[in-house]
């Protein structure tokens, strides 16, 4: 599919259970579109001329004074510079409140060793880049639907997305993404079964 009249730079579609690494050069725009549907997406971006700026979920709660991203929202990082900024939406629900799912959260919270997960997943799609596991920042969990009530209290649901359902971001600086296939099957975030996210760089 093609989500606008942007030539496609570039398109990868990233398999069940893992992630993939792209550049977004400013000016260019990347869609990441849920193919089937119900399908969350962890993304992190650095600054490809800095790598230590990158766009940063609590310093977004705090520029943006909200927990929910509008079209026409910046994407801030930790120096509270917005580097990719929301231009097409056509979900209108997302995260960037709850951590990537990690080695730990399998391990502790279900019992299982060695479970793919979105943390690892970054790490190995960053490689070339000299990013430590430890420096992997929070993650946008593009398509992640939590309902947070009036005390502040969450449920975390199947998302809203449905098949070819997107998000398109406009890079402002020269970008470095990393996004993933969610590998959360244990509970409903991706509707109990992982599916492939397509990238596109619109040129
Ligand atoms: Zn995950």
């Amino acid at each position: 599919m093609t989500v606008s009249d942007h030539k496609i730079k570039s398109r990868f579609v990233i398999p069940p259970y893992s992630a993939h690494c792209v550049d977004v050069l400013a000016g260019e725009e990347l869609c990441i579109i849920d193919v089937e549907g119900r399908q969350v997406s962890d993304f992190i971006c650095f600054n490809k001329d800095d790598m230590t700026e990158h766009v940063s979920p609590v310093h977004m709660r705090s520029s943006l004074s909200s927990l929910r991203l509008k079209v026409g929202d910046g994407l801030f990082s930790n120096r509270r510079d917005p580097l990719m900024t929301l231009v097409e939406d056509t979900v209108g629900k997302h995260d960037f409140f709850f951590p990537a799912c990690d080695y730990y959260r399998y391990k502790v919270d279900f019992g299982v060793e060695n479970h793919p997960n979105c943390h690892d997943n970054l790490v190995k799609a960053l490689a070339g880049h000299g990013i430590r596991m430890d420096e992997i920042p929070d993650p946008i969990n593009w398509f992640m639907n939590n309902d947070v009530d009036a005390n502040g209290d969450y449920t975390i649901r199947d998302p809203l997305s449905r098949p070819g359902d997107y998000v398109r971001l406009r890079a402002l600086k020269n970008c470095v993404v990393a996004c993933t296939t969610c590998s959360q099957d244990f509970v409903p975030v991706n509707g109990m079964t992982v599916t492939p996210i397509e990238l596109q760089v619109l040129a």
